[in-house]
């Protein structure tokens, strides 16, 4: 019967294992490891652990279970497996399926752990990576090679909000026989439908808009039950990576109200984009929701239309003009989160994206006036006055 439940049921009730007390609420699973009724019992598990039963948290455990449960429904994925954080989804997911010798394509546009993950951590293994503009399917065709064993891209980019083709980048990819990894966390789980657009393996850092609420770390990795179990499990169950029980239940909560909150935060986003635009202090206004977003018919055929949380302003002025109105801000708090129930406004050149050089941060749109803005969940009209007085203050 769940298969057929729309979202919002499943996000409510998916997964849901209740203990012989028969709670209400999701119950902690706060242990490490279980207790056999016998010898005999425990050697059975540890030749094959059926589906409700588990050895050790790093393993497994009922409350990890629930969230992974929950959020493949979501997704639509046949499974998914819980880790610590986004980064140990995105190293475990590509590190799981790679060895020396293979060659990855990646998009230049990434979350700055996520480039040293392809840069610094994959080379020295003596994996190559080809990086190309995602945006450029001519480029993600010329890069590919009879070695490429993945592809891997943000769906939206950080912070520039440029929203890579998954049906088409997926087409080119298998072509070659290579696994589609996508990063999915601007899309958010409930505007995306990866999967079913062509993408093997879906990650999320839970952190964002999951949890919602800027509380825990968390990540997951989504695809087959094959990859989940036969493929990324042993290789993050022996190396480490794997969610808390305490956090699990953490997300777990944030689930049922994510498809609520991401689409007030959406439409919240969209008003301040169509209040904002074309005012005299911007130089431009990025939101994949607005009609005249250079991908607008891809936000409408990936994403129904739903531009996301997250919107980028770029100030005339530069790096003094983002500062000043960062500053001057009341309602929002000035940190590097995003997906928060909290607005927060963030300078990528200065922070999240330091590290790059300038001739990237150029290249990959990151001036010094982009300031990235996540929509949290406070009215929309005081948010538009709040930036509105803040842009003036900018411009003084
Ligand atoms: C935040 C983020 C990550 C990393 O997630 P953590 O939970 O902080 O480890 C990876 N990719 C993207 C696009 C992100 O925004």
């Amino acid at each position: 019967m769940s298969e057929t439940w729309n979202n919002r049921t499943k996000l409510v009730h998916g997964g849901t294992r209740r203990s012989q007390y028969n709670e209400v609420s999701e119950a902690i699973f706060l242990t490490q490891g279980f207790v056999y009724d016998t010898a005999e019992q425990a050697e059975a598990r540890f030749i094959e652990t059926g589906p409700d039963e588990f050895i050790y948290a790093r393993y497994g455990n009922p409350t990890v279970a629930m969230f992974e449960d929950r959020i493949a429904m979501l997704e639509g994925a046949e499974d998914a497996f819980a880790t610590a954080s986004g980064m140990a989804a995105v190293s475990g997911a590509l590190t799981s399926i790679l060895k020396a010798g293979d060659h990855v394509v990646s998009a230049k546009a990434l979350f700055g752990s996520c480039l040293y993950i392809l840069e610094n951590v994959l080379t020295r293994y003596g994996v190559e990576v080809t990086f190309v503009d995602g945006t450029d399917l001519d480029q993600w065709r010329s890069a590919m090679r009879p070695d490429t064993k993945a592809v891997f891209f943000e769906s939206m980019s950080n912070p520039t909000l440029e929203v890579i083709n998954i049906a088409a980048v997926s087409c080119i990819a298998h072509e070659f026989g290579a696994t589609v990894v996508v990063d999915n966390v601007f899309s958010t789980p409930v505007f995306s439908k990866a999967i079913e657009q062509g993408a093997d393996v879906v990650i999320y850092s839970a952190t964002k808009h999951i949890d919602g609420q800027g509380r825990v770390l968390g990540g997951v990795v989504l695809g087959t039950k094959d990859y989940i179990r036969g493929t990324l499990e042993p290789y993050m169950k022996h190396t480490g990576g794997s969610l808390s029980p305490f956090n699990a239940w953490t997300l777990l909560k944030g689930l049922e109200t994510i498809d609520l909150r991401v689409k007030a935060q959406a439409e919240t986003a969209l008003q301040i984009a169509e209040a904002l635009e074309g005012h005299a202090v911007l130089e431009r206004i990025i939101y994949p929701g607005l009609k005249g977003h250079a991908q607008h018919a891809l936000v409408q055929s990936q994403l129904g239309g739903r531009g996301g949380t997250v919107l980028s302003l770029d100030l005339k002025g530069g790096k003094d003009a983002a500062f000043r109105f960062l500053n001057a801000l009341t309602i929002p708090v000035i940190s590097n989160n995003l997906g928060d129930a909290k607005s927060i406004a963030t300078h990528p050149a200065t922070t999240t994206h330091q590290r790059l050089s300038d001739e990237l941060k150029d290249e990959l749109g990151i001036t010094p006036g982009l300031v990235r803005f996540s929509v949290g969940l406070e009215d929309g009209n005081d948010l538009v006055a709040d930036l509105k007085q803040a842009l003036a203050a900018a411009q003084a």
